[in-house]
């Protein structure tokens, strides 16, 4: 299959302003050198844990962020310092479900406006053509049509989602990259809103790029998993080798922590000592050498980098 969107060695640092004159005093290395390939039609999941760097690099991608290095071909196009013009047109091709949908839709709009928002930016259109669209949008995120006069405020949080995901489907991205789509839901309609993004995926040949800290919820929507932890790649696998044979220590620790109900299945738990570091000031070598159950003295002083040790399969350890 094709590739969608090519991301090489990315890095996207926020400065650290300080002292009277406010210079830059250092840096927050939220995504420090990642590369991802996601192929057309595919789903690519990115877990870690909160401030690993998953939301900066779906921002950086969809360039609501400029990264500080590094390069992002998308659909053959390098969109990487793309601006003005040039970067509004690319932006119909990509776009984004926030994680709270509450927070991320305007309560002074209404839902039809909302969902029209994207369509009257780009296109001209009637407006009996833009409300029979819309409605047909609200249709296939399974909401009625009398939802098109009403406010967000008057739906739950599970259908003020579908209202997101109807936005961001109005342009027909190839693209979408949903942050912690349903981490702000009740955990009863978390897999309705899941099984919606699938079934979507399908009917409008989307790829997705799926960010997540919930590793039940990755496993359940991705066909390949990236793992962060404090801005690094540090495992890529396909869905099905990653969770039977998690192979980086840090992978290895968070599958452990997944609640297995088949007593036969379940494993130790590995519970990591310590804390995340700052990205401000991430450690020498390893990332993750401060809290690795399997740290090495070398560990300290090498930083391994992603290695293919099996077909699709990579890691960033020095025991590989
Ligand atoms: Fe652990 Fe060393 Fe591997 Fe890092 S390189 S994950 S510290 S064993
Ligand atoms: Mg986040």
């Amino acid at each position: 299959k094709e590739v969608l969107l090519d991301i090489q060695n990315l890095k996207t640092y926020y400065p650290i302003k300080g002292g009277f004159l406010k210079r830059t005093i250092g840096n927050v290395k939220a995504v420090d050198d990642i590369n991802i390939q996601i192929k057309k039609g595919e789903t690519m999941g990115l877990v870690g844990e909160s401030g690993c760097g998953k939301s900066t690099t779906g921002r950086t991608i969809l360039r609501l962020l400029t990264p500080t290095s590094g390069k992002i071909i998308f659909d053959g196009k390098d969109i990487t310092k793309i601006k003005g013009n040039v970067l509004r047109k690319a932006r119909q091709d990509f776009q984004m479900v926030f994680q709270d949908p509450y927070a991320s839709l305007n309560p002074t709009q209404s839902v039809g406006d909302i969902v029209s928002e994207p369509i009257r930016n780009y296109r001209k259109v009637s407006k009996k053509e833009l409300k029979s669209e819309v409605i047909e949008l609200l249709r296939r995120v399974g909401l009625p049509p009398e939802a098109y006069d009403k406010y967000a405020h008057e739906f739950s949080g599970g259908q003020r989602q579908r209202i997101g995901i109807a936005r961001a489907l109005a342009l027909k991205p190839k693209l979408i990259v949903a942050d912690e789509p349903v981490s702000a839901l009740d955990v009863s309609v978390q897999s309705q809103v899941l099984n919606l993004l699938k079934e979507l995926q399908d009917e409008f040949d989307l790829t997705y790029l799926f960010i997540a800290h919930d590793l039940s919820v990755v496993k359940h929507m991705s066909d390949r998993i990236g793992v962060m932890y404090l801005g690094n790649m540090v495992e890529v696998a396909d869905n099905k080798s990653l969770y039977a044979e998690p192979l980086h220590p840090y992978t290895q620790a968070l599958i452990s922590a997944i609640p297995e109900t088949d007593p036969k299945k379940r494993k130790e738990r590995i519970v990591l000592q310590g804390d995340v570091p700052s990205p401000a000031n991430p450690p020498s070598g390893c990332p993750f050498h401060t809290r690795c159950p399997m740290a090495k003295a070398e560990c300290a002083e090498i930083k391994p980098t992603l290695k293919e040790v099996k077909p699709g399969h990579q890691v960033a350890c020095i025991l590989y």
